[in-house]
């Protein structure tokens, strides 16, 4: 199987169609014929990313920063999941965003992200982040509409200011269809296992769904920049979704090409016998 990753990515300026957008792409590849190919590959970009989370580590001069949004059900917890589980969790960092609590709300949008991003050597995984400062907040006008559109310049400004000072930077959008998420919430609610996951107000969530869409395509259009690129994943077949954003942390790493720093003191001078 191979990847590519690219069609995915949304250039710098490029006008955004999410409904032009499928869903459920595969290119070519179908779950019966290559599911064990996909279940294998994963492991192998997994192990790959392992190596080179370690490398970084051990350069601790960098961090790289995945950004994970979706509609409700659109498999955010999934997807970190499955992508990061073979991943040393000692150098991953997830952190989950919720709504605002009232100290959090007394700041600036991005006062309570700025203090979760990775420090040097560590991946950091958000779920959901800065970017509900302009989707949720837009759908439902918590906030001014030229407090929203000065947002956007702030973000850019933001992971500059990151990706200036060490942080990589992707942003992947988990675009899953409505009737997929239909789909998500009846399974939820026929699975008592799953009750906790559903939450009736992601219906009235779902009433917007048109008001959402339109959300991201701004957002995607004005913050999808060279150093901090948005991808926009199809995440209905989830065999499929795992490999593709599995391929996109490898690559990313495999770009940033970590290296081990040189050793402080000469091995050759500590002979195996020379310790006791
Ligand atoms: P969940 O990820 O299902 O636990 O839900 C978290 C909820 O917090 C979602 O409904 C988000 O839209 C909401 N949320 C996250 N960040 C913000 C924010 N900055 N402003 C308002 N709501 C937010
Ligand atoms: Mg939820």
């Amino acid at each position: 199987m191979h990847i590519d990753t690219e069609r995915y990515r949304i250039r710098p300026g490029e006008a955004v169609r999410l409904a032009e957008r499928a869903t459920d792409d595969t290119q070519g590849y179908t779950e019966a014929e290559h599911e064990e190919a996909a279940a294998a590959l994963l492991e192998a970009l997994t192990e790959e990313s392992d190596v080179l989370q370690e490398r970084l580590y051990a350069e601790s001069k960098r961090s790289l920063l995945v950004v994970f949004q979706a509609m409700d059900a659109g498999g955010k917890d999934s997807t970190i999941r499955k992508v990061f589980s073979g991943l040393n969790p000692q150098g991953v960092r997830v952190w989950n965003f919720k709504a605002p609590t009232p100290t959090e709300l007394a700041h600036d949008f991005l006062w309570r992200v700025h203090r979760r991003v990775p420090g040097d050597g560590y991946i950091g995984v958000f779920n959901r982040s800065h970017y509900e400062d302009v989707l949720v907040v837009r759908v439902h006008g918590l906030a001014s509409e030229e407090t929203i559109e000065r947002r956007y310049d702030h973000i850019n400004a933001f992971e500059r200011l990151l990706h200036d000072e060490g942080t990589r930077i992707v942003k992947v959008l988990l675009h899953v269809s409505k009737d997929f998420q239909l789909e998500r919430f009846r399974n939820r609610l026929a699975k008592p296992a799953k009750h906790w996951k559903f939450n009736p107000a992601d219906l009235k969530e779902r009433d917007r769904w048109d008001d959402y869409r339109r959300a991201f395509e701004i957002a995607l259009e004005r913050t999808s920049t060279e150093h901090a690129p948005w991808y926009v994943i199809p995440a209905e077949e989830r065999w499929f979704r795992d490999v593709v954003v599995a391929t996109i942390l490898r690559d990313t790493l495999r770009d940033m090409d970590p290296q081990y720093p040189e050793p402080t003191f000469d091995p050759a001078s500590y002979p195996p016998e020379s310790l006791r």
